[in-house]
Order: C-alpha cells, then sequence, then structure tokens
C-alpha cells in the first residue's frame, strides 16, 4: 500500500533507471535515486539544492538551460547517446546517456515537477566505436594477414576460405558484439587452422587474452589465464625482450606508429626453456582521445624459418668471415708480396747499383789505363813531335843569366858550346836586326805585367854568321809570391819554311791585288760592265760602267729584270729566250742582244760569264761582264755591206768566166788532151765553188737588209736529189753517199734554196768527216713535214759549240777544222733559208763519232708525184743505193 510520497520515493529508489526529480524553476532537486546520485558521483546532499548551483558544469554543458526550457514550455525533451562531462574525483570525464526531461504537468496544464530519468550509456557506445574501429581494424588486420600469407608462403587456400569468412564475419561482427565474438572466435579458428596463434589485450582492463595456439608458443599451459606481465614479458627471451617491448611501447604510441605492430622475437618455455621463434603482427585500437584501448593481433612459429635463416645467415657470415678471413690473409699475403717485391726491388737496384759501380770502376780504371796510355802516347808523341819537328828546349836561368839548352836548340842559334851558355852568347848568334827585340821581349817577358809570356820570331845567323835560319821562340816565365821570375823555360822552332811560305804568299796577294787592280784598270779602261747575280734571290749586284751602258742612274736599285729580260740573239736573229733564262740554265754564257735605248739607236751588247758556286751564301752565283759592242757592231756591218757590194760586182765577171771555162771544157775534150781538159775541169769546179760562195756572201748581205726571198716552185725531191747525186758523182771522189729516201709527195719550195741547204750540209758532211767515210742523206715525210738529215762519221761538234754554230761566221776552232778552209756563213744561211720557209734546222752531234745536221719544211702537197725513177734513172719507189766514188 503506498501511503505517503515517502512511499512513492522509496519506489522510485527501486527503479532500474537514474531518476530525479525538480520541482521548481530553478530545477531543485527534489529527489534523486541512488543511481543518479552515483551517475552524479554525488550523494543526497545534493538532495534539496538547485541543480545548477550543486553541478556547474551541468549549466556549462547546457543541461540547466535545457531542462528549464522544458520547465516553461512544459514539453517533454528526450534525447540518446548525449555525452556529458561528469567531475570525478575533481576530473571531468566524459560519460554518455540516453535521458528525458519529462515535464509533469498539472490540470492547468503548468509544469509542477519535471521527472528526469536517464542510462548510462558509455559503454554501449564505446562497444559501438569499438566495433567500428574494430571493422577497420580487422580489415587492415586481414591485409596484415594476407601479408603474412604472402610473407610466409605456408597459408593455405583453406585458410584463404576461412580468410573470407572471417571477412564475412567481421561485416557481420559490425551488427553486434555477438556477431563481434563469433567473428573473433572464427577469426581465432581461422588463425588456428593456419598455426597462427592470437592475442588481445584489453588495455584499460590489463587483461591478455590468449589463445592456445598463443599459449603453446609461450610455453603457458593451455587453460590457465595469462598476463601481460607475467607471461608475455616474462615469456620473451631476455635477449629480445627490450627490442620486443619498446615494439610494443611504440605500437601504443598512436601518432609514431599508427598502432601497428610487427616483431620477431624469441620466446623461452618456462618449463623446458626451449626457444621459439615467434613472428607477431598487430594493431593497438585507440579511442577518440587516442588512448590505447586494445591490443589485437597474431603470432606465428617462425622457428623454422628463422632457424633455417639463421643458419643461412650463420654459414653466410662464416662464408663472410671465411672470406673477410681470406680477404686479410690475401692482404696480408699481397703486403707481404709488395714487401718482398720491394726487397726484391731494393736488392735488384743494390745489385745493379753495385753493376754499375762495378762497370763505374771498370770503366774508371779503363779509362785510367787508357788515360795512361794516351798520357805515355802523348808524351811519347811529344817526344816524337819534339824531335821531328824538330823543336828546341831551352831554359833561362834568370838570376845568374844562363842559357840552357839542348841539342837542336844549339842547332838552330848555331852555336858551338852545348848544355849551358851565358846568355850575352846566346843573343850573339841572333841577327843583329832582331837582337835587341829578342833581348827586349826576354826581359819583358820577366816582369809580371807580362804574365811571363814570351813569343818572338826572329834570325839566327849562327856563332860565325853562317847562315840566316827563321825561328819561333816561346816560353813562359814564373814568378814567386814576391813577383821575382823564379822559373823561365820554353822551345824553339825551325819556321823558315813557313816564313818563306808566308812571303810568297804575302807576294802572290800582293800580286792578286796588282791583278785586281789591273783588271780594275781594265774593266774601267775597257769600260767593261760587272754584275753579279743570284739566280735564287734575284739580287744582283753590278757596277758604274753596267749602270751606264742601260742609263741607270748611279744610286737607282737595279733589278735582274732591267738587265736580263731582253731576248738574246745570234747574230741578226732574235733566239726567243731571255738572257736570264740562259743565265739561269747554262753554266757558263756568252750571249748578245740589242739594246733599244732610244728612238732609231742601239746598244750592242754582249754578256759573257759563268755560274760559280758561292761557298759564303751557298748559292750557284752567277758572274759576268758586259761588253758593249755597238761599235764593231757597225764595223761589222760596214764589213758586211763592202762584202756585199764586192759580192756583187764579182758576180757578173765571174758569171762570164765560169760560162767560158765551161765553152773551154767542151771543146777541150774534142782536142783529146787529157791534161788540158782535166786543168779546165778543175778550172770550172774552182769557179763553181767560187759562185757558191759569192752566193753566200750575196745572201748574207741580202739576210742583213732583210731581203732573201723565197722562190717556191712545185718539184720532186728525187728529182733534186738525183741532181745532187750525179753532181757529188762527178766531184767528190772521197767519200761513200748512201740515199735513204722514202718521199713521194710533190714539194712545194724554194727549189734552189733547199738544194743549196742540202749541198751545204753534204759539203760540210765532206770537209769534216775522215776521207773514205759514210755519209747518209735520209729523207722521209713525218707528220705533216718533210724531214732530211746528212749524217756524217766525221769528229762531232761539242756541246758547247753547238750552241753557236748557226751564228754568222762561227767557226769551230781545234786542230781539225784550222786546216779546213771556210767563212762559217753555210749553216747561217741554211738556218735562214729554213726559217723562211716556216721550218726547223738543227743538228745531233757526238764529239768523235759524227754529226747529223737535219732541217724540217711543211709540206704543201699539190699532187702525187708521177712517176718516180731513182737516183741514177732507175724506176722505183724507195731509192736504197750507194753512190760510190767514181
Ligand atoms: P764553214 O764554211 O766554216 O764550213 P759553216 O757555216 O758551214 O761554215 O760551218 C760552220 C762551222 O761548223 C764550221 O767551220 C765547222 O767548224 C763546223 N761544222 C759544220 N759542219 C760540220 C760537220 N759536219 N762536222 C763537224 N763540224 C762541222
Amino acid at each position: 500500500m503506498i501511503n505517503t510520497p515517502q512511499d512513492i520515493l522509496n519506489i522510485l529508489t527501486q527503479v532500474p533507471q537514474a531518476t530525479a526529480i525538480y520541482d521548481n524553476a530553478d530545477l531543485r532537486i527534489a529527489y534523486a535515486n541512488a543511481d543518479m546520485l552515483d551517475m552524479w558521483a554525488t550523494t543526497d546532499r545534493v538532495l534539496g539544492a538547485n541543480l545548477g548551483d550543486c553541478f556547474p558544469e551541468f549549466e556549462m554543458q547546457g543541461f540547466v538551460d535545457l531542462l528549464k526550457d522544458v520547465w516553461h514550455s512544459g514539453k517533454t525533451y528526450q534525447a540518446a547517446d548525449v555525452p556529458a562531462s561528469i567531475v570525478l574525483d575533481g576530473i571531468p570525464t566524459t560519460f554518455y546517456f540516453d535521458f528525458e526531461y519529462r515535464a509533469l504537468l498539472d490540470s492547468q496544464g503548468k509544469t509542477y515537477a519535471i521527472l528526469h530519468t536517464a542510462k548510462e550509456v558509455s559503454s554501449r557506445l564505446e562497444a559501438w566505436a569499438a566495433v567500428r574501429k574494430k571493422e577497420m581494424h580487422e580489415a587492415a588486420l586481414n591485409s596484415e594477414l594476407r601479408a603474412s600469407v604472402e610473407e610466409q608462403q605456408a597459408l593455405t587456400e583453406e585458410y584463404m576460405a576461412l580468410n573470407e569468412k572471417l571477412a564475412d564475419t567481421v561485416d557481420e561482427l559490425s551488427q553486434s558484439y555477438k556477431q563481434l565474438d563469433f567473428a573473433l572466435d572464427q577469426s581465432r579458428r581461422a588463425k588456428d587452422a593456419a598455426n597462427l596463434g592470437m592475442f588481445d589485450l584489453d588495455v584499460k582492463n590489463d587483461i591478455l587474452s590468449w589463445d592456445d595456439r598463443c599459449k603453446a608458443l609461450f610455453g603457458v599451459p593451455l587453460g590457465s589465464d595469462v598476463s601481460y606481465t607475467k607471461d608475455f614479458v616474462a615469456g620473451l627471451h631476455p635477449d629480445d625482450r627490450q627490442a620486443t617491448l619498446s615494439a610494443v611501447k611504440n605500437a601504443f604510441n598512436r601518432e609514431s606508429s599508427g598502432g601497428r605492430y610487427n616483431v620477431h622475437y624469441r620466446t623461452v618455455s618456462p618449463t623446458d626453456n626451449a626457444i621459439i621463434w615467434v613472428h607477431a603482427i598487430g594493431t593497438v585500437y585507440f579511442n577518440e582521445a587516442d588512448e590505447p584501448i586494445r591490443f589485437i593481433g597474431t603470432v606465428m612459429d617462425v622457428t623454422e624459418s628463422v632457424t633455417s635463416r639463421k643458419a643461412l645467415e650463420d654459414r653466410e657470415r662464416r662464408l663472410q668471415e671465411t672470406n673477410e678471413e681470406l680477404a686479410s690473409t690475401m692482404e696480408e699475403l699481397t703486403a707481404t708480396m709488395e714487401e718482398l717485391t720491394a726487397v726484391n726491388d731494393e736488392l735488384a737496384t743494390t745489385n745493379s747499383q753495385l753493376k754499375k759501380s762495378e762497370q763505374v770502376n771498370t770503366e774508371v780504371n779503363k779509362n785510367l789505363t787508357s788515360a795512361f796510355e794516351r798520357l805515355s802516347e802523348s808524351e811519347r808523341r811529344l817526344n816524337l813531335a819534339v824531335l821531328s819537328a824538330k823543336i828546341g828546349i831551352w831554359e833561362f836561368d834568370t838570376a845568374n843569366e844562363i842559357v840552357s839548352w839542348d841539342e837542336r836548340s844549339r842547332e838552330l842559334f848555331g852555336a858551338s858550346q852545348q848544355g849551358k851558355i851565358p846568355y850575352p852568347l846566346a843573343l850573339q848568334c841572333i841577327h843583329p836586326e832582331d837582337r835587341t827585340a829578342v833581348a827586349d821581349a826576354i826581359s819583358y817577358a820577366q816582369r809580371p805585367e807580362s804574365e811571363g809570356y814570351y813569343d818572338i820570331q826572329f834570325r839566327t845567323i849562327g856563332e860565325h854568321n853562317t847562315h840566316t835560319t827563321w825561328v819561333q821562340a816561346k816560353g813562359r816565365a814564373y814568378f814567386d809570391e814576391q813577383n821575382r821570375p823564379v822559373h823561365f823555360s820554353g822551345t824553339i822552332l825551325d819556321i823558315s819554311d813557313r816564313v818563306q811560305s808566308q812571303h810568297k804568299i804575302d807576294a802572290f796577294n800582293r800580286a792578286i791585288a796588282q791583278n785586281a787592280l789591273e783588271q780594275r784598270l781594265i774593266v774601267d779602261a775597257g769600260k767593261i760592265g760587272t754584275f753579279s747575280f743570284n739566280p735564287e734571290t734575284k739580287d744582283i749586284v753590278v757596277n758604274k760602267h753596267t749602270r751606264d751602258m742601260y742609263g741607270l742612274a748611279e744610286s737607282a736599285a737595279v733589278s735582274a729584270d732591267q738587265l736580263f729580260a731582253h731576248n738574246i740573239m745570234l747574230g741578226d736573229v732574235e733566239q726567243g729566250i731571255t738572257i736570264q733564262q740562259i743565265i739561269e740554265e747554262q753554266n757558263s754564257f756568252d750571249v748578245e742582244f740589242n739594246l733599244p735605248i732610244a728612238a732609231e739607236q742601239d746598244k750592242w751588247l754582249r754578256i759573257v760569264g759563268n755560274r760559280i758556286w758561292n761557298e759564303e751564301n751557298r748559292n750557284l752565283m752567277a758572274y759576268g761582264v758586259i761588253i758593249d759592242f755597238t761599235a764593231q757592231k757597225s764595223e761589222e756591218k760596214r764589213k758586211l755591206d763592202f762584202l756585199g757590194i764586192v759580192s756583187h760586182e764579182l758576180r757578173s765577171p765571174l758569171t762570164s768566166i765560169s760560162g767560158y771555162l765551161q765553152i773551154l771544157q767542151l771543146k777541150s775534150k774534142s782536142l783529146e788532151n787529157k791534161q788540158f781538159y782535166e786543168l779546165l775541169v778543175s778550172a770550172n769546179r774552182q769557179s763553181a765553188r767560187m759562185k757558191l760562195l759569192i752566193e753566200s756572201f750575196l745572201d748574207i748581205a741580202r739576210i742583213g737588209e732583210g731581203k732573201l726571198r723565197l722562190n717556191k716552185v712545185e718539184f720532186t725531191l728525187h728529182d733534186l736529189l738525183s741532181n745532187i747525186g750525179q753532181m757529188l758523182q762527178q766531184t767528190v771522189t772521197s767519200h761513200v753517199f748512201l740515199f735513204h729516201v722514202d718521199v713521194q709527195q710533190l714539194i712545194l719550195a724554194d727549189r734552189d734554196k733547199i738544194e743549196q741547204v742540202i749541198i751545204n750540209f753534204i759539203n760540210n758532211a765532206v770537209k769534216y768527216s775522215p776521207v773514205g767515210s759514210k755519209i747518209e742523206i735520209n729523207a722521209q715525210v713525218e707528220h705533216g713535214e718533210l724531214y732530211i738529215e746528212v749524217k756524217d762519221q766525221g769528229a762531232g761538234i761539242s756541246e758547247e759549240d753547238q750552241h753557236k754554230i748557226f751564228t754568222r761566221f762561227y767557226r769551230v776552232e781545234n786542230s781539225q777544222t784550222e786546216m779546213v778552209s771556210g767563212f762559217g756563213i753555210g749553216l747561217y744561211v741554211s738556218k735562214e733559208i729554213i726559217n723562211l720557209h716556216g721550218g726547223t734546222i738543227g743538228l745531233r752531234s757526238v764529239v768523235g763519232q759524227g754529226t747529223t745536221f737535219w732541217f724540217k719544211i711543211p709540206v704543201v702537197v699539190t699532187s702525187e708525184a708521177s712517176a718516180a725513177t731513182d737516183l741514177l734513172g732507175r724506176s722505183t719507189e724507195e731509192t736504197n743505193q750507194e753512190l760510190p766514188s767514181s
């Protein structure tokens, strides 16, 4: 029976829920049951007081205002899972509540009390939170598990299936605690199947749960409870304990590890001290304040792999150690080897040094020996030299003025006394003209300022003035510390020959000087120009006369161009080659040229010289003289003119004479007076020669005047040569003629002049080759040119003469030619004739072997020669016959 409000209140105390009643708007606590007081962490002393006064923290957290709202509004307020901070032992602690503020209304609907019921749900929430975290961490765990599976490669397919189941279970776990337990159980089983142990540490409550596997790993009897310190910490191998505990500590620090835990350690069984290698993986779960709440993970026996790994490592280590040992042994060996090598090297060096020093010793010995040998040799030689050079040796005792001389000295002085003689006596043997000089030299040598040197040439005449010998005396005086002469000795040598040679050289030099003077005088008198020319550097030095000839100012620079650029001339004909070319090509040169100095005024100069090697500048230098022969040239011209006039005047009477002679010869034949006939034949031959000569002279005159003209006609060479052949048959009996003619063409040329050239060649061959020798006449057409040569077996012509042979009036002068008459005009005229035909003329000759004169002229073919007869009138295409002398 409920009689009093107290009874109701008493009943209320039984309500299994925290309950409080506030009975005014200030929230006076009219009633609070034990649960409520517990929840508030207070006692019944708060009854009758206002809620806000008792619990300022409620005021701050807005609960008071909320209640006041309920009071005034009369509306009940419900909330779930609301956190509220309650001060426990002075420390604000958060709890979670489901609560209701129910407004109790009177009949007017006014609030007369509030019924406050509350239920602490912290643990539920925590559990939820844990579940959520668990979900996450289980997922992590899963991946770790997978990692473990991969890592250890021991997880079977079954495990994979179980793992999936575990994943499912974890899903279910998220539904409820039961499911969690179930899942954990499942996972435990899974781990069991995978040989994994599992541990679960309730951090807050320090409750450690190990599954059987885990216990087995730590050697803890199954069924017994385990504790962190007693079983885990104590069960760790002392060597691994510290590292493992610090890994745990690290896992508990969310910031540094994120709660992750992954270690290898050894456990030591408390019963049999068995050691097991364990791989533990785990996760620490934290609450919102980052405080660790749970620490869950797996452990696995990895003894086998660790042992094998260790064994491997051991082996590796041992191997490594062995290797290191080996390496160090090797190093030692190498070092020893190096030392040995170094020692060896040293030994070798020492050896080689020893050898060297031995060699040096031997060398020194050898050198010494050879030096000694040389010394004795030179001594011997000196003696020999002294003997053979007949050097005399003397010594002068300065204090006593006594000369000690050897036999040779005595001989050279021409004295009779041997060994030692008084100085005045020695002086007596010297030529009176030289005596004072010698005495002076001797006394000067005894004075310190001379440094003791004595060197003089003088004549000795002998005691009785019997001879004159030129001698050279050399000596040296030595002084003591007071500069007194203490020793004075020397040599004496007969230099008569040398003096005589010197006299000769002096005379020769004087002669040369005289010669040079004369030459200069000649050069000056003859106004001969001189030059020296370096073909390499083109440096040129000329004298005054050269400058005068060329009209060059005294100070003007002279170049080779100015001097040598002119074309050389042979006679009046330009040769198309400059003086410089000749000088640079030939070792000796003698050329003429025409130097135009003013309009209509020419100078004829001749340059004669040689190229000589100059030792000083190491060049082949050209030296020469330049002679102005304009005067001679004019003279020559006058002579030529005269010759021309005379020849011209002689020609008409000679023509008449030869006509008369030919008539007389014809007539005399019938007279049958052989002697008379032969005289006439001879007279005829001479007149023919004279005619030829006069024609040549006239030709020269014509050439000089440029009046030599060609009268070209068509003819066959065969006709021409057969005429010549017949003429030769009649006139020349001394030589054998051979004709080789291979020419069919008609020739257009000046027949007479070509004949003149050929006859000139043949006449020369006859004149300049021995009687009875062969003379070949060859003719052929070659590359469109008529080529004719006359080859003899005569004396030949030197190369030097070959250059000048076509010059007007040039004749080779030697013993063979001096007996042969001639004017040196035949070849000159021949050359002009061939030049006028536009051809070339030349010769090949080897001295002692013969000469071949040839010419070439362009062939103008008009028609083929009709019929050819041989040179004796026989019909033939080619003649090759001898014309024996008749
Ligand atoms: P010459 O009337 O003196 O013979 P050339 O002009 O015919 O005049 O010849 C010039 C010089 O050439 C001769 O004096 C002679 O010394 C030389 N000579 C010419 N032909 C020959 C030859 N066949 N053999 C040797 N010397 C020759």
